[in-house]
């Protein structure tokens, strides 16, 4: 799905002429990009600081359906999802690779959508686009991207570093991405048996932009260190709650309690789930792909948290042995899942 008009064959370029055309406005902007695009590898110097790196892969099919995603959403969202990552570890994202293989059937003017929306994401974030790789692709369109950043020693917060009694809290609120997900499949299915009938996804822009545009926390990351609050864990939420969550007790060997009422969840998101007969509840847990940040604080931190608007305080660590529990908004205890699904069936 893309919008301009024009089709100019991609083989007329060359692959050297693509990547050219692709990258040739590219400024570098941060301290730490000593070489970009342009030679057999990019050049990079942090000084005395650790380098934080992280790849992702969409695959087309898989990941994403171009029926109704724009390509410059597309490559607006596989930024972010890699930035995503360089957040969770506390550290600053710096540089980006982006790696494609097309089909023949994409003209210049589709990938040329595709970068317009890498290089807003790059000039929104301040991170440098600095290399990538171009090939043919038989099966459809895939997108590499490889994200840089640095961090201080210090500073770096991992997966495993949660203590009992520690503060679980989450950013923003959950399961818009997903329910935003079902609303396009839904339209997809009815334009598909009707190509005359046009989507209506009236007054559900929140939710759809959640799954189509979301945004990589960066203002997160800076507000902790604004107050000086340091995560004692800390995981992007690509693949839901519940798997995020069980991830940091199990690498932090430790338990947790987990409040249903206390998820965020935005009424558009409870609205369109309850449409769809899902739980609103489950769709935060197992949805995936909000890119929150989940981490925990130590409760001494508490009084410099408990007024912030941009996370919720959901449950708290506690020693192994306890496991890990969702407690529902009844009162009663389940043992959290990474797929929720069938296993909180009985909160519908
Ligand atoms: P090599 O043959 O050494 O792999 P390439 O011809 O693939 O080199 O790439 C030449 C330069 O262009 C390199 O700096 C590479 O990082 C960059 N590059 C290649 N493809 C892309 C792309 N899709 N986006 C951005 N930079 C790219
Ligand atoms: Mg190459």
């Amino acid at each position: 799905m893309f919008e301009n008009e024009e089709r100019t064959n991609i083989e007329k370029l060359g692959e050297f002429g693509l990547i050219d055309h692709l990258t040739k406005n590219i400024k570098l902007t941060q301290k730490s990009s000593i070489k970009g695009v342009g030679d057999d590898a990019a050049v990079l110097d942090f000084g005395g600081k650790k380098t934080l790196i992280s790849t992702d892969m969409l695959l087309e099919g898989i990941h994403f359906d171009l029926a109704y995603t724009p390509l410059k959403h597309l490559g607006y969202k596989a930024v972010q999802v890699n930035l995503s990552d360089i957040y969770a570890m506390n550290g600053t994202a710096t540089q980006v690779t982006v790696s494609i293989g097309m089909s023949s059937r994409f003209p210049l003017e589709a990938i040329e959508e595709l970068y317009e929306g890498i290089y807003l994401a790059c000039d929104k974030y301040g991170v440098d686009l600095i290399g990538g790789d171009t090939t043919a692709s038989k099966q459809g369109l895939v997108i590499s991207i490889t994200s840089i950043g640095y961090a201080d020693e210090k500073d770096i917060v991992y997966r495993n570093g949660a203590e009992e009694g520690d503060l679980i809290c989450v950013s923003g609120d959950l399961g818009g991405a997903y329910t935003g997900l079902q609303l396009l499949e839904r339209e997809k299915l009815v334009y598909m048996e009707n190509p005359n009938i046009q989507p209506d996804l009236e007054g559900k822009d929140y939710i759809v932009e959640r799954q189509l545009k979301p945004e990589a926390r960066k203002d997160i990351i800076d507000l902790l260190q604004d107050m000086q609050v340091k995560p004692t864990a800390m995981i992007d939420v690509s693949d839901g709650l519940a798997s995020e969550l069980l991830h940091i007790c199990k690498q932090s060997n430790k338990g947790c309690k987990l409040y249903e009422e206390k998820i965020p969840i935005d009424p558009m998101t409870y609205e369109t789930a309850r449409e769809f007969n899902l739980d609103p509840t489950v769709c935060a847990l197992s949805g995936g792909e909000d890119y929150e940040l989940l981490f925990t604080v130590k409760q001494a931190d508490y009084d410099k948290i408990k007024f912030k608007l941009d996370f919720t305080i959901i449950g708290y660590i506690t020693e192994p042995n306890a496991g890990c529990n969702l407690i529902t908004k009844s009162g009663n205890m389940h043992e959290l899942k990474a797929q929720g699904w069938n296993a909180f069936g009985s909160l519908q």
